[in-house]
Protein backbone atom coordinates (compact mmCIF):
# COMPACT_ATOMS: atom_id res chain seq x y z
CA UNK A 1 0.00 0.00 0.00
CA UNK A 2 1.43 3.39 -0.86
CA UNK A 3 0.58 6.20 1.49
CA UNK A 4 2.06 9.36 1.88
CA UNK A 5 3.79 10.04 4.77
CA UNK A 6 1.16 12.31 6.63
CA UNK A 7 -1.74 10.36 5.81
CA UNK A 8 0.57 7.64 7.69
CA UNK A 9 0.97 10.28 10.57
CA UNK A 10 -2.52 11.27 10.75
CA UNK A 11 -4.03 9.36 14.03
CA UNK A 12 -7.05 6.81 12.96
CA UNK A 13 -10.61 8.27 13.58
CA UNK A 14 -12.40 5.29 15.82
CA UNK A 15 -15.14 7.39 16.05
CA UNK A 16 -16.41 7.64 12.11
CA UNK A 17 -16.73 10.78 12.02
CA UNK A 18 -17.84 11.75 15.48
CA UNK A 19 -20.47 8.87 15.57
CA UNK A 20 -19.42 6.86 18.42
CA UNK A 21 -17.43 8.27 21.22
CA UNK A 22 -13.57 7.78 21.18
CA UNK A 23 -12.96 4.56 22.24
CA UNK A 24 -10.73 5.52 25.43
CA UNK A 25 -13.80 7.15 26.97
CA UNK A 26 -14.88 3.31 27.58
CA UNK A 27 -13.72 1.21 30.56
CA UNK A 28 -10.19 -0.36 29.89
CA UNK A 29 -11.67 -3.32 32.04
CA UNK A 30 -14.56 -3.70 29.32
CA UNK A 31 -12.85 -5.50 26.33
CA UNK A 32 -14.16 -4.43 22.80
CA UNK A 33 -11.13 -4.87 20.38
CA UNK A 34 -13.79 -4.07 18.01
CA UNK A 35 -14.38 -0.38 18.70
CA UNK A 36 -10.19 0.41 17.86
CA UNK A 37 -9.93 -1.62 14.87
CA UNK A 38 -12.77 -0.44 12.82
CA UNK A 39 -12.83 -1.77 9.47
CA UNK A 40 -11.96 0.13 5.97
CA UNK A 41 -15.99 0.27 5.02
CA UNK A 42 -16.37 2.61 2.37
CA UNK A 43 -19.94 3.65 2.65
CA UNK A 44 -20.59 4.94 5.55
CA UNK A 45 -22.94 7.76 5.87
CA UNK A 46 -21.91 10.75 7.51
CA UNK A 47 -23.59 11.64 11.07
CA UNK A 48 -25.54 15.19 11.07
CA UNK A 49 -24.11 17.69 14.08
CA UNK A 50 -27.59 17.20 15.17
CA UNK A 51 -27.03 13.53 15.96
CA UNK A 52 -23.82 13.91 17.03
CA UNK A 53 -24.84 16.24 19.71
CA UNK A 54 -28.02 13.78 20.55
CA UNK A 55 -26.20 10.92 21.02
CA UNK A 56 -23.62 12.45 23.28
CA UNK A 57 -26.52 13.71 25.63
CA UNK A 58 -28.32 10.56 25.00
CA UNK A 59 -24.61 9.34 26.71
CA UNK A 60 -24.70 11.35 29.70
CA UNK A 61 -28.24 10.38 30.48
CA UNK A 62 -27.95 6.80 30.37
CA UNK A 63 -25.03 6.34 32.70
CA UNK A 64 -26.82 7.70 35.28
CA UNK A 65 -30.53 6.50 34.49
CA UNK A 66 -28.96 2.69 33.60
CA UNK A 67 -27.75 2.59 37.43
CA UNK A 68 -31.22 3.24 38.71
CA UNK A 69 -33.17 1.61 36.57
CA UNK A 70 -34.28 -1.20 39.33
CA UNK A 71 -35.09 1.09 42.17
CA UNK A 72 -37.04 3.47 39.71
CA UNK A 73 -39.53 0.58 38.83
CA UNK A 74 -39.49 -1.56 41.83
CA UNK A 75 -39.52 1.16 43.79
CA UNK A 76 -41.10 4.13 42.24
CA UNK A 77 -42.35 5.96 45.13
CA UNK A 78 -38.49 5.67 46.17
CA UNK A 79 -37.83 7.54 42.75
CA UNK A 80 -40.32 10.72 42.66
CA UNK A 81 -38.20 13.08 41.48
CA UNK A 82 -36.54 11.46 39.39
CA UNK A 83 -36.65 11.63 35.77
CA UNK A 84 -35.45 8.70 33.95
CA UNK A 85 -38.02 7.13 31.67
CA UNK A 86 -37.24 3.91 29.67
CA UNK A 87 -37.93 1.93 27.03
CA UNK A 88 -36.81 -1.80 27.14
CA UNK A 89 -36.40 -3.67 24.07
CA UNK A 90 -37.67 -7.51 24.03
CA UNK A 91 -36.44 -9.98 22.07
CA UNK A 92 -38.78 -11.29 19.01
CA UNK A 93 -37.35 -13.54 15.96
CA UNK A 94 -34.04 -13.99 14.44
CA UNK A 95 -30.90 -12.14 14.20
CA UNK A 96 -31.74 -9.75 11.56
CA UNK A 97 -35.30 -9.15 12.70
CA UNK A 98 -33.37 -8.31 16.51
CA UNK A 99 -31.23 -5.66 14.37
CA UNK A 100 -34.03 -3.56 13.07
CA UNK A 101 -36.03 -3.69 16.13
CA UNK A 102 -32.98 -2.30 18.26
CA UNK A 103 -32.07 0.37 15.77
CA UNK A 104 -36.02 0.60 15.81
CA UNK A 105 -36.38 0.95 19.89
CA UNK A 106 -33.26 3.13 20.23
CA UNK A 107 -34.42 5.84 17.86
CA UNK A 108 -37.45 6.12 20.25
CA UNK A 109 -35.54 6.52 22.87
CA UNK A 110 -33.50 9.25 21.42
CA UNK A 111 -36.94 10.96 20.19
CA UNK A 112 -38.20 10.72 23.45
CA UNK A 113 -35.32 11.38 26.06
CA UNK A 114 -35.75 7.95 27.78
CA UNK A 115 -33.28 5.13 28.72
CA UNK A 116 -32.80 1.80 26.20
CA UNK A 117 -32.59 -0.63 28.06
CA UNK A 118 -32.88 -4.55 26.69
CA UNK A 119 -33.51 -7.61 27.12
CA UNK A 120 -30.26 -10.23 28.01
CA UNK A 121 -29.99 -12.12 24.92
CA UNK A 122 -27.35 -13.92 22.84
CA UNK A 123 -26.57 -11.15 20.91
CA UNK A 124 -26.89 -8.14 23.62
CA UNK A 125 -25.26 -10.15 26.29
CA UNK A 126 -22.38 -11.86 24.50
CA UNK A 127 -22.32 -10.81 21.21
CA UNK A 128 -22.30 -7.50 20.84
CA UNK A 129 -19.81 -4.64 23.27
CA UNK A 130 -21.80 -2.21 25.11
CA UNK A 131 -23.00 0.41 23.51
CA UNK A 132 -22.48 3.18 25.79
CA UNK A 133 -19.57 4.31 27.69
CA UNK A 134 -21.33 4.51 31.67
CA UNK A 135 -23.96 2.59 32.29
CA UNK A 136 -24.95 -0.82 31.14
CA UNK A 137 -28.18 -1.24 28.54
CA UNK A 138 -28.69 -4.77 29.87
CA UNK A 139 -31.99 -4.60 31.74
CA UNK A 140 -31.13 -5.41 35.20
CA UNK A 141 -31.31 -8.94 37.09
CA UNK A 142 -34.24 -7.85 39.24
CA UNK A 143 -36.40 -8.15 35.74
CA UNK A 144 -37.17 -11.47 35.87
CA UNK A 145 -37.47 -13.72 32.58
CA UNK A 146 -41.18 -14.12 33.95
CA UNK A 147 -42.14 -10.40 33.52
CA UNK A 148 -40.21 -10.06 30.28
CA UNK A 149 -42.33 -13.29 29.09
CA UNK A 150 -45.41 -12.33 30.27
CA UNK A 151 -45.41 -9.63 27.52
CA UNK A 152 -47.34 -10.65 24.97
CA UNK A 153 -50.89 -9.87 23.31
CA UNK A 154 -52.83 -10.76 25.95
CA UNK A 155 -50.63 -8.74 28.53
CA UNK A 156 -53.22 -6.28 30.76
CA UNK A 157 -50.71 -3.76 29.67
CA UNK A 158 -51.04 -4.20 26.39
CA UNK A 159 -51.16 -0.31 24.93
CA UNK A 160 -54.41 0.92 23.65
CA UNK A 161 -56.22 -2.20 24.56
CA UNK A 162 -56.04 -0.95 28.05
CA UNK A 163 -54.34 2.03 28.43
CA UNK A 164 -56.37 3.70 30.87
CA UNK A 165 -56.38 0.64 33.40
CA UNK A 166 -52.17 1.09 33.18
CA UNK A 167 -52.93 4.80 34.63
CA UNK A 168 -55.06 3.49 37.28
CA UNK A 169 -51.62 1.51 38.50
CA UNK A 170 -49.30 4.37 37.94
CA UNK A 171 -48.11 5.29 41.35
CA UNK A 172 -49.11 1.75 42.83
CA UNK A 173 -46.27 0.41 45.42
CA UNK A 174 -45.49 -2.84 43.40
CA UNK A 175 -43.98 -1.22 40.28
CA UNK A 176 -43.89 1.14 38.12
CA UNK A 177 -46.37 2.30 35.73
CA UNK A 178 -45.59 0.84 32.48
CA UNK A 179 -47.28 0.09 29.37
CA UNK A 180 -46.42 -2.96 27.24
CA UNK A 181 -46.32 -1.87 23.29
CA UNK A 182 -47.12 -4.94 21.14
CA UNK A 183 -45.77 -4.80 17.39
CA UNK A 184 -45.09 -8.29 16.45
CA UNK A 185 -47.42 -9.93 13.28
CA UNK A 186 -50.58 -10.66 15.94
CA UNK A 187 -50.54 -6.23 16.40
CA UNK A 188 -53.55 -4.96 15.00
CA UNK A 189 -55.06 -1.44 14.98
CA UNK A 190 -55.02 -0.17 18.38
CA UNK A 191 -51.30 -1.49 18.54
CA UNK A 192 -50.25 0.59 15.94
CA UNK A 193 -52.18 3.60 17.19
CA UNK A 194 -48.75 4.21 19.21
CA UNK A 195 -47.60 5.61 16.15
CA UNK A 196 -50.35 8.16 16.51
CA UNK A 197 -49.33 11.75 17.55
CA UNK A 198 -52.38 11.54 20.52
CA UNK A 199 -50.89 7.96 21.67
CA UNK A 200 -47.20 9.58 21.94
CA UNK A 201 -49.04 11.85 24.08
CA UNK A 202 -50.44 9.65 26.61
CA UNK A 203 -47.13 7.74 26.50
CA UNK A 204 -45.05 10.73 27.63
CA UNK A 205 -45.88 10.35 31.40
CA UNK A 206 -45.79 6.61 31.77
CA UNK A 207 -42.27 5.62 32.87
CA UNK A 208 -41.82 2.51 31.26
CA UNK A 209 -42.49 1.32 27.82
CA UNK A 210 -41.69 -2.32 27.11
CA UNK A 211 -41.64 -2.93 23.22
CA UNK A 212 -41.98 -6.11 21.64
CA UNK A 213 -41.70 -5.74 17.34
CA UNK A 214 -40.24 -7.96 14.53
CA UNK A 215 -40.08 -5.20 11.75
CA UNK A 216 -38.51 -2.18 11.55
CA UNK A 217 -40.39 0.82 13.04
CA UNK A 218 -38.80 3.51 11.90
CA UNK A 219 -40.68 4.49 8.75
CA UNK A 220 -43.37 4.48 10.87
CA UNK A 221 -42.29 7.06 13.48
CA UNK A 222 -42.33 9.81 10.26
CA UNK A 223 -46.28 9.65 10.75
CA UNK A 224 -45.92 10.98 14.19
CA UNK A 225 -45.26 14.73 13.42
CA UNK A 226 -44.42 15.99 16.90
CA UNK A 227 -41.45 13.54 16.08
CA UNK A 228 -40.75 15.70 12.00
CA UNK A 229 -38.40 18.41 13.24
CA UNK A 230 -36.42 16.15 15.60
CA UNK A 231 -36.36 13.18 12.54
CA UNK A 232 -35.51 15.88 10.29
CA UNK A 233 -32.61 17.63 11.71
CA UNK A 234 -31.09 14.13 13.15
CA UNK A 235 -31.15 12.25 9.37
CA UNK A 236 -30.77 15.27 6.83
CA UNK A 237 -30.13 11.86 4.69
CA UNK A 238 -33.23 9.72 4.92
CA UNK A 239 -31.65 6.42 4.28
CA UNK A 240 -28.99 7.07 6.24
CA UNK A 241 -30.62 5.81 9.64
CA UNK A 242 -29.91 2.23 10.09
CA UNK A 243 -26.34 2.81 8.46
CA UNK A 244 -25.96 5.31 11.30
CA UNK A 245 -27.51 4.22 14.24
CA UNK A 246 -26.57 0.36 13.62
CA UNK A 247 -23.11 0.84 12.90
CA UNK A 248 -23.01 3.01 16.54
CA UNK A 249 -25.07 0.54 18.55
CA UNK A 250 -23.51 -3.02 16.82
CA UNK A 251 -19.70 -3.06 17.84
CA UNK A 252 -19.10 -7.35 17.88
CA UNK A 253 -17.61 -8.43 21.12
CA UNK A 254 -14.26 -9.69 21.71
CA UNK A 255 -15.94 -13.36 20.83
CA UNK A 256 -17.68 -12.18 17.64
CA UNK A 257 -14.69 -9.96 16.29
CA UNK A 258 -12.40 -13.01 16.73
CA UNK A 259 -14.18 -15.29 14.40
CA UNK A 260 -14.89 -11.92 12.32
CA UNK A 261 -11.49 -11.04 11.62
CA UNK A 262 -10.07 -14.49 11.26
CA UNK A 263 -12.26 -15.67 8.43
CA UNK A 264 -11.52 -11.89 7.03
CA UNK A 265 -7.73 -12.36 6.90
CA UNK A 266 -7.90 -16.46 5.55
CA UNK A 267 -10.90 -15.87 2.66
CA UNK A 268 -11.38 -12.08 1.70
CA UNK A 269 -8.78 -9.33 3.11
CA UNK A 270 -6.63 -10.54 -0.15
CA UNK A 271 -8.96 -9.83 -2.88
CA UNK A 272 -9.22 -6.89 -4.89
CA UNK A 273 -13.80 -6.73 -4.86
CA UNK A 274 -15.59 -8.53 -2.58
CA UNK A 275 -18.94 -9.79 -3.54
CA UNK A 276 -21.62 -11.03 -1.13
CA UNK A 277 -24.23 -13.07 -1.55
CA UNK A 278 -27.19 -13.87 1.02
CA UNK A 279 -29.63 -16.83 0.06
CA UNK A 280 -32.44 -17.08 2.30
CA UNK A 281 -35.39 -19.17 1.24
CA UNK A 282 -38.27 -19.61 2.96
CA UNK A 283 -39.61 -23.44 1.66
CA UNK A 284 -39.82 -25.97 3.96
CA UNK A 285 -38.43 -27.86 0.58
CA UNK A 286 -34.78 -27.02 0.15
CA UNK A 287 -32.73 -26.32 -1.63
CA UNK A 288 -34.84 -24.56 -4.51
CA UNK A 289 -32.43 -25.20 -7.80
CA UNK A 290 -34.66 -22.43 -9.27
CA UNK A 291 -33.13 -20.03 -6.94
CA UNK A 292 -29.58 -20.79 -7.63
CA UNK A 293 -30.83 -20.39 -11.53
CA UNK A 294 -32.27 -16.90 -10.56
CA UNK A 295 -29.03 -16.46 -9.23
CA UNK A 296 -26.71 -17.01 -12.26
CA UNK A 297 -29.10 -14.94 -13.94
CA UNK A 298 -28.81 -11.67 -11.59
CA UNK A 299 -25.15 -12.39 -11.61
CA UNK A 300 -25.26 -12.38 -15.56
CA UNK A 301 -27.31 -9.64 -16.62
CA UNK A 302 -25.71 -7.29 -14.35
CA UNK A 303 -22.38 -8.06 -14.86
CA UNK A 304 -21.40 -8.65 -11.28
CA UNK A 305 -18.73 -11.06 -11.85
CA UNK A 306 -16.85 -12.07 -14.71
CA UNK A 307 -17.66 -14.24 -17.30
CA UNK A 308 -16.57 -18.11 -17.59
CA UNK A 309 -16.13 -19.66 -20.57
CA UNK A 310 -14.91 -22.95 -20.95
CA UNK A 311 -12.37 -23.70 -23.87
CA UNK A 312 -10.28 -26.52 -22.16
CA UNK A 313 -7.11 -23.71 -21.60
CA UNK A 314 -5.50 -24.16 -18.96
CA UNK A 315 -2.72 -21.96 -17.20
CA UNK A 316 1.30 -22.79 -15.76
CA UNK A 317 0.55 -23.24 -12.28
CA UNK A 318 3.80 -22.18 -11.31
CA UNK A 319 3.74 -18.66 -12.45
CA UNK A 320 0.16 -18.27 -10.80
CA UNK A 321 1.13 -16.72 -7.18
CA UNK A 322 2.83 -14.05 -9.21
CA UNK A 323 0.28 -13.35 -11.62
CA UNK A 324 -3.06 -12.67 -10.58
CA UNK A 325 -5.15 -10.19 -12.58
CA UNK A 326 -7.08 -8.77 -10.30
CA UNK A 327 -9.40 -11.12 -7.80
CA UNK A 328 -12.85 -10.89 -6.85
CA UNK A 329 -13.60 -12.33 -3.18
CA UNK A 330 -17.61 -14.04 -3.06
CA UNK A 331 -18.74 -14.36 0.24
CA UNK A 332 -21.80 -17.18 0.20
CA UNK A 333 -24.45 -17.38 3.14
CA UNK A 334 -26.83 -19.23 3.86
CA UNK A 335 -28.49 -22.01 5.91
CA UNK A 336 -27.86 -24.56 2.79
CA UNK A 337 -24.78 -25.23 1.01
CA UNK A 338 -26.39 -26.03 -2.35
CA UNK A 339 -26.49 -22.33 -3.84
CA UNK A 340 -22.24 -22.33 -2.74
CA UNK A 341 -21.82 -25.75 -4.38
CA UNK A 342 -23.09 -24.27 -7.36
CA UNK A 343 -21.66 -21.46 -8.26
CA UNK A 344 -18.39 -23.22 -6.73
CA UNK A 345 -18.62 -25.33 -9.55
CA UNK A 346 -19.63 -22.69 -12.47
CA UNK A 347 -16.00 -21.31 -11.80
CA UNK A 348 -14.25 -24.22 -11.66
CA UNK A 349 -16.25 -25.36 -14.89
CA UNK A 350 -13.66 -23.31 -17.42
CA UNK A 351 -11.65 -20.50 -17.15
CA UNK A 352 -12.58 -16.45 -16.60
CA UNK A 353 -12.33 -15.06 -19.51
CA UNK A 354 -10.92 -11.90 -18.32
CA UNK A 355 -7.96 -13.38 -16.43
CA UNK A 356 -9.05 -12.47 -12.84
CA UNK A 357 -9.85 -15.10 -10.67
CA UNK A 358 -12.92 -15.74 -8.94
CA UNK A 359 -12.85 -17.41 -5.08
CA UNK A 360 -15.80 -18.64 -3.79
CA UNK A 361 -16.81 -19.61 0.16
CA UNK A 362 -19.14 -19.67 2.14
CA UNK A 363 -18.71 -19.87 6.29
CA UNK A 364 -21.37 -21.99 7.52
CA UNK A 365 -24.22 -24.19 6.26
CA UNK A 366 -26.56 -23.92 9.58
CA UNK A 367 -29.08 -26.31 7.67
CA UNK A 368 -32.29 -24.98 10.07
CA UNK A 369 -32.66 -21.83 12.25
CA UNK A 370 -31.57 -22.52 15.64
CA UNK A 371 -31.93 -18.58 17.31
CA UNK A 372 -30.96 -18.87 20.94
CA UNK A 373 -28.13 -21.09 20.54
CA UNK A 374 -24.95 -19.78 21.19
CA UNK A 375 -22.81 -21.01 18.50
CA UNK A 376 -25.43 -20.43 16.01
CA UNK A 377 -26.24 -16.93 16.88
CA UNK A 378 -22.19 -16.44 16.95
CA UNK A 379 -22.19 -17.86 12.96
CA UNK A 380 -25.42 -15.24 12.26
CA UNK A 381 -23.88 -12.28 13.25
CA UNK A 382 -20.30 -12.94 12.48
CA UNK A 383 -21.73 -13.79 8.81
CA UNK A 384 -23.78 -10.32 9.07
CA UNK A 385 -20.88 -8.30 9.58
CA UNK A 386 -18.50 -10.00 6.81
CA UNK A 387 -21.20 -9.43 4.35
CA UNK A 388 -21.80 -5.74 5.15
CA UNK A 389 -17.89 -5.26 4.26
CA UNK A 390 -18.74 -6.14 0.82
CA UNK A 391 -18.27 -4.16 -1.95
CA UNK A 392 -21.22 -4.49 -3.56
CA UNK A 393 -24.21 -7.41 -2.22
CA UNK A 394 -26.54 -9.80 -3.28
CA UNK A 395 -29.66 -10.83 -0.86
CA UNK A 396 -32.81 -12.54 -0.93
CA UNK A 397 -36.38 -9.74 -0.74
CA UNK A 398 -37.87 -10.51 2.08
CA UNK A 399 -35.76 -11.46 4.45
CA UNK A 400 -34.23 -8.86 7.77
CA UNK A 401 -30.63 -10.65 7.92
CA UNK A 402 -30.25 -9.38 4.17
CA UNK A 403 -31.42 -5.95 4.73
CA UNK A 404 -29.26 -5.73 7.92
CA UNK A 405 -26.07 -6.67 5.85
CA UNK A 406 -26.71 -4.04 3.31
CA UNK A 407 -28.13 -1.31 5.65
CA UNK A 408 -24.86 -1.76 7.83
CA UNK A 409 -22.64 -1.75 4.94
CA UNK A 410 -24.46 1.66 3.44
CA UNK A 411 -24.73 -0.30 0.01
CA UNK A 412 -27.97 -0.90 -2.23
CA UNK A 413 -28.44 -4.37 -2.44
CA UNK A 414 -29.08 -6.20 -5.66
CA UNK A 415 -32.87 -8.20 -4.58
CA UNK A 416 -33.04 -11.64 -5.71
CA UNK A 417 -36.97 -11.48 -5.85
CA UNK A 418 -39.71 -14.11 -4.94
CA UNK A 419 -37.80 -16.75 -3.38
CA UNK A 420 -40.89 -18.69 -2.45
CA UNK A 421 -41.99 -20.91 -5.30
CA UNK A 422 -40.54 -23.02 -7.96
CA UNK A 423 -39.97 -20.15 -9.93
CA UNK A 424 -36.46 -18.88 -12.31
CA UNK A 425 -38.15 -14.98 -11.84
CA UNK A 426 -37.36 -11.90 -14.39
CA UNK A 427 -35.69 -9.73 -13.85
CA UNK A 428 -34.69 -12.13 -11.57
CA UNK A 429 -33.17 -9.31 -8.93
CA UNK A 430 -33.56 -5.52 -9.06
CA UNK A 431 -31.12 -2.89 -7.51
CA UNK A 432 -32.56 -1.62 -4.59
CA UNK A 433 -33.85 2.15 -4.38
CA UNK A 434 -32.10 3.20 -1.05
CA UNK A 435 -30.02 1.68 1.78
CA UNK A 436 -32.51 1.38 4.59
CA UNK A 437 -34.26 -2.00 5.61
CA UNK A 438 -37.96 -2.41 4.65
CA UNK A 439 -40.98 -2.40 6.84
CA UNK A 440 -42.70 -5.51 5.86
CA UNK A 441 -46.06 -3.77 8.00
CA UNK A 442 -46.18 -0.35 6.74
CA UNK A 443 -49.19 0.65 7.75
CA UNK A 444 -49.76 3.51 4.93
CA UNK A 445 -52.79 3.50 3.48
CA UNK A 446 -54.45 1.06 5.81
CA UNK A 447 -54.69 2.59 8.88
CA UNK A 448 -55.75 5.82 10.16
CA UNK A 449 -55.64 7.75 13.17
CA UNK A 450 -58.37 7.93 16.07
CA UNK A 451 -57.92 11.77 15.16
CA UNK A 452 -58.08 11.32 10.88
CA UNK A 453 -60.81 11.01 8.80
CA UNK A 454 -58.84 9.27 6.16
CA UNK A 455 -55.73 6.65 6.10
CA UNK A 456 -52.75 8.51 5.28
CA UNK A 457 -50.88 7.58 1.66
CA UNK A 458 -47.78 8.11 1.03
CA UNK A 459 -47.83 11.29 -0.97
CA UNK A 460 -47.62 12.70 2.20
CA UNK A 461 -44.45 11.16 3.08
CA UNK A 462 -42.09 11.26 -0.40
CA UNK A 463 -39.42 10.29 1.04
CA UNK A 464 -40.96 6.58 2.14
CA UNK A 465 -41.80 4.72 -0.72
CA UNK A 466 -42.95 1.12 -1.64
CA UNK A 467 -40.26 -1.69 -0.86
CA UNK A 468 -38.38 -3.36 -3.72
CA UNK A 469 -39.31 -6.58 -2.58
CA UNK A 470 -42.83 -6.07 -0.96
CA UNK A 471 -45.65 -4.00 -2.57
CA UNK A 472 -47.27 -2.85 0.37
CA UNK A 473 -44.22 -2.56 2.98
CA UNK A 474 -42.21 0.84 2.98
CA UNK A 475 -38.64 2.00 2.80
CA UNK A 476 -36.87 5.27 3.58
CA UNK A 477 -35.49 6.31 0.34
P1 LIG B 1 -35.09 -13.47 8.22
O1 LIG B 1 -35.92 -14.53 8.89
O2 LIG B 1 -34.57 -13.90 6.88
O3 LIG B 1 -35.80 -12.15 8.18
O4 LIG B 1 -33.74 -13.26 9.08
P2 LIG B 1 -33.44 -13.42 10.62
O5 LIG B 1 -31.99 -13.16 10.79
O6 LIG B 1 -34.35 -12.60 11.45
O7 LIG B 1 -33.75 -14.94 10.98
C1 LIG B 1 -33.15 -15.98 10.28
C2 LIG B 1 -32.18 -16.76 11.15
O8 LIG B 1 -31.84 -17.98 10.48
C3 LIG B 1 -30.88 -16.04 11.38
O9 LIG B 1 -30.89 -15.18 12.48
C4 LIG B 1 -29.91 -17.19 11.55
O10 LIG B 1 -30.06 -17.74 12.83
C5 LIG B 1 -30.45 -18.19 10.52
N1 LIG B 1 -29.90 -17.87 9.20
C6 LIG B 1 -30.59 -17.52 8.09
N2 LIG B 1 -29.75 -17.31 7.06
C7 LIG B 1 -28.50 -17.54 7.52
C8 LIG B 1 -27.19 -17.46 6.94
O11 LIG B 1 -27.00 -17.12 5.78
N3 LIG B 1 -26.13 -17.75 7.75
C9 LIG B 1 -26.30 -18.11 9.06
N4 LIG B 1 -25.21 -18.38 9.79
N5 LIG B 1 -27.52 -18.18 9.64
C10 LIG B 1 -28.59 -17.90 8.88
Amino acid sequence: ESRSSTETQKPKDYTLGGLLPEPSEFDPGVSCKSRSQQPHRKNYFQPSNELIRRLRRYEARHGKCADRAARNFFQPSESQDDDCRYVVWTQQSGFGNRLITLTSAFLYALLTDRTLLVERTEETAVLFCEPFPSGSWLLPLEFTGELIYSLDESSPHRFAHNFTNDRARGGSTETANFSYIHLTWTKDDEDKTFFCDESQVQLERVPWIFMRADNYLVPSYFFISRFSPDLGALFPDKEAVFNLLGNYLFQPSDVAWGRITRYYRYYLADHDRLLGIQIRTYQAKSPLPNFSEQLQKCIVENNLLPKVVVDGQSEDISRLREKKNGTTGVLITSLDSYYYDNLQEHYLSGRVESGESVAVDQPSHEEAQLTGISSHDLKAWAEIYLLSLSDSLIISGWSTFGYAAHALAGIRPWILLNVNDDQVHDPPCIYGKSVEPCDFAFPIGKFKCPSEDIPRDTNIFPYVQSCDDWESGGKLV
